[in-house]
């Protein structure tokens, strides 16, 4: 079973990607629903708004702990700065639950949001992938420990460390589901 962190923002579209896979999801609000799910999905948003829901929800230790015992993790845009080790633009907490740096807003305002076609090289051949980034975070610094697994352009825009997916834009607004497919393949069917 996937977990959805539905706080806030995009949680349904991920829904979606993963009803097309065939596996079972359900939107987790409270921390004790995270002893029922195998993975968690964490969506893009507003990640100040994310911080204070999950300051006001007592989220940050039981998602340490959800990660601690080794379950996966995916986060996409905001959730990916919510699991960085550290941010910047401006600076602010986050989980850091995966050894890179992220830049938030990085794309500049004259392109707040675009479409884009990156390169996928998870899984055997690389091959390109759609992607949409809406007021994207860029990975500004990537650890020793850190697979990239997508680029576009010159950034990495997919990086990987254990059981922790990041990915700086928006695969459940696309039609591709390269990503979740992984994911779910992570977290084991
Ligand atoms: N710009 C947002 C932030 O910094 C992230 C945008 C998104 O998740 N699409 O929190």
């Amino acid at each position: 079973m996937i977990g959805i962190l539905g706080l806030q923002g995009d949680y349904a579209a991920h829904g979606k990607m993963l009803d097309a896979l065939a596996v079972e999801s359900r939107v987790v609000k409270k921390p004790e629903q995270l002893s029922t799910i195998d993975g968690l999905i964490f969506p893009g948003g507003e990640s100040t708004t994310l911080i204070k829901l999950m300051d006001s929800w007592e989220f940050w230790a039981p998602l340490r702990d959800f990660a601690a015992t080794g379950n996966p993790i995916f986060g996409t845009c905001a959730g990916m700065i919510l699991l960085a080790q550290s941010v910047s633009n401006p600076p602010q907490k986050s989980l850091g639950l995966i050894d890179i740096d992220v830049e938030r807003n990085s794309y500049g305002r004259q392109v707040d949001s675009f479409e884009g076609t990156g390169v996928w090289a998870a899984d055997g051949q690389p091959r390109s992938l759609p992607m949409i980034f809406i007021r994207a975070p860029r990975i500004a610094r990537l650890g020793d420990g850190v697979a990239a697994l997508a680029t576009c352009g010159d950034d990495v825009v997919v990086a990987r460390q254990g059981q922790v997916l990041v990915a700086s834009f928006h695969p459940e607004l696309t039609s591709d589901l390269s990503l979740h497919r992984y994911f779910v393949d992570m977290v084991g069917r």
